[in-house]
C-alpha cells in the first residue's frame, strides 16, 4: 500500500521500534517527542524470547542480547529466606527457542535511537490533539504547530494524549507502588533473577550486562501517599534476607526512582479512520510478566507488516488489531492477576501462594510465560 507520511506520537520503544520497522519497509516516517533529551537515565528491563524474536525484525536481536546479562535461572524466597522454586530457565528457551535478556532501558532506548536516526526526529515537541478527514491526518503540537500525514500513530505511552482524544472514556487503573534502583554491587550470582515475596511486598533483582544490577521494591499503597525520601520508604525491607539490605543501603537516592504502576481494561478496538494506538497507549499493564516492551515491539513490527501487505489502510488497520488485540488483552489481564497474587497481604493468603509456589511442578508455573514469550509472526505466513 502506498502511504505519503506516517506521523508517530513519542519516541519511547514502541515509537522507535515502529519508526525503524516502518522505514525498513519504505515508508516516511516522523516521529514527535515531548522530551528535549532522550534521558541516558534507566532502570533494568527484563525481555523475555518474543521480544527479542521481534527485535531480530529490525536487525537488533543480537546487539540487545550482547549489551545484557542472559537470565539462566528465576529464584523465588520468601522474605525470611526460605525457597520457594528454583525456575531453570533452559526449558522456557528449548520451547520458544530464545532467551531471557536484562538490560539497562537507557541501552535499549539508545540502540534503537542509533538505527532510526536523527532524521524525522523531532524533538521538544509534544503532540496536543489531531484532526482527520477521508484524506489526511493533522497532528498539532502543543506550539500551535500542525504536521500532516496519511496515518497518526500514537505511542506516547501510559498517558498518551492520543488515546484521550481517541478513546476519552479509557480510564488508567492505580495498582501499586514501585521503587526502583541501580548499584553496582555484585551480590547475586550472575545470570540469576531472584524475586522475593512479603505481605503486600516484593522485591527483585538482578544484573543489566554493564557491571550494574537492577532492583525493584513493589507494595501497596495509597496511590495519593506521601513521600518523603526513598530510604524512608524503603525501611520495610531492612528486616529482609539477604542481599536485599545491603543492595539498598548501597544504592544512592539518586539512582532510585518512584514510579506508581498502572494498567487498564482492555479496548476491544484501537484505531479510528487514519489513528491507531501501539504500545502503552494501547494497551497499558503491569510489569508483573516483564511484557510491556516485548508487547510494545511486537506492535510495531505487526503494524508495519500490516500496513505493508493491505491494499487499503483501512484493511491494514483491521489486521493489526486481529492480531494485536487478543493477545495483550490476555496478558494485561495475565499480569495484574500475577499483580495480585504476588502482593498477597493477609497471613491465610500469602501462605497458600507460597506453598502454591512450592508445589507447582515448575513447567506448569512456566506455562502462561511459554505461551506469552512465543511472537506469533505474520511475517512467515
Ligand atoms: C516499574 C516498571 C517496570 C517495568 N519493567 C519492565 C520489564 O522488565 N520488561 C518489559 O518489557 N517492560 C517493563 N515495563 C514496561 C515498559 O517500560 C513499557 O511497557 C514500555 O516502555 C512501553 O513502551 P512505549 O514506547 O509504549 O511507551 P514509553 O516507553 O513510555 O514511551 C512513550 C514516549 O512518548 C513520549 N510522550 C509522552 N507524551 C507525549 C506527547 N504528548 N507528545 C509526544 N511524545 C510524548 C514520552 O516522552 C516517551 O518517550 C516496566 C514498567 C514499569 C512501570
Amino acid at each position: 500500500m502506498k502511504l505519503r507520511k506516517i506521523i508517530i506520537a513519542g519516541a519511547g520503544i514502541g515509537g522507535l521500534s515502529a519508526g525503524i520497522a516502518l522505514r525498513r519497509l519504505g515508508f516516511e516516517v516522523e516521529i514527535i517527542e515531548i522530551a528535549f533529551n532522550l534521558s541516558p537515565i534507566g532502570w533494568g528491563l527484563a525481555l523475555a524470547p518474543n521480544a527479542l524474536f521481534a527485535l531480530s525484525h529490525i536487525g537488533l536481536a543480537e546487539s540487545v542480547i550482547q549489551a545484557g546479562s542472559v537470565i539462566r535461572r528465576v529464584q523465588m524466597k520468601t522474605w525470611l529466606g526460605k525457597t520457594l522454586k528454583e525456575i531453570p530457565l533452559e526449558t522456557l528457551e528449548a520451547r520458544t527457542g530464545g532467551c531471557v535478556v536484562t538490560l539497562n532501558r537507557s541501552r535499549l532506548h539508545a540502540l534503537l535511537l542509533e538505527v532510526f536516526g536523527e532524521s524525522g526526529l523531532h524533538l521538544g515537541n509534544a503532540a496536543s490533539c489531531y484532526t482527520e478527514t477521508k484524506k489526511q491526518v493533522v497532528l498539532t503540537l502543543e506550539n500551535g504547530q500542525e504536521v500532516e500525514g496519511d496515518l497518526l500513530i500514537g505511542a506516547d505511552g501510559i498517558r498518551s494524549s492520543i488515546r484521550r482524544q481517541l478513546f476519552p472514556h479509557a480510564k488508567i487503573q492505580y495498582r501499586y507502588t514501585a521503587w526502583r534502583g541501580l548499584c553496582s554491587a555484585a551480590k547475586l550470582t550472575n545470570g540469576t533473577y531472584l524475586s522475593v515475596l512479603g505481605r503486600g511486598t516484593r522485591f527483585g533483582c538482578t544484573h543489566t550486562g554493564d557491571g550494574n544490577l537492577s532492583w525493584y521494591a513493589t507494595y501497596l499503597a495509597p496511590e495519593n501517599q506521601v513521600i518523603t525520601s526513598p530510604q524512608a520508604s524503603l525501611k520495610r525491607y531492612q528486616n529482609w534476607c539477604s542481599p536485599i539490605p545491603d543492595i539498598i543501603n548501597s544504592t544512592c537516592d539518586k539512582a532510585i526512582l518512584h514510579t506508581l504502576v498502572y494498567d487498564a481494561e482492555p479496548l476491544s478496538t484501537w484505531s479510528s479512520q487514519r489513528v491507531t494506538l501501539l504500545g502503552d497507549a494501547a494497551h497499558p499493564m503491569t510489569p508483573d510478566m516483564n511484557q510491556g516492551a516485548g508487547q510494545a515491539i511486537e506492535d510495531a513490527i505487526i503494524l508495519a507488516s500490516s500496513l505493508e501487505k493491505s491494499s487499503t489502510l483501512q484493511e491494514a488497520l483491521k489486521l493489526y488489531e486481529f492480531y494485536r488485540i487478543k493477545r495483550t488483552s490476555k496478558i494485561v489481564k495475565q499480569s495484574r492477576q500475577s499483580g495480585q497474587i504476588e502482593h498477597s497481604q493477609n497471613v491465610i493468603s500469602c501462605s497458600l501462594r507460597n506453598a502454591i509456589y512450592y508445589l507447582t511442578p515448575v513447567d506448569l508455573l512456566l506455562k502462561q510465560l511459554v505461551i506469552a514469550s512465543k511472537f506469533d509472526n505474520i511475517y512467515s505466513r
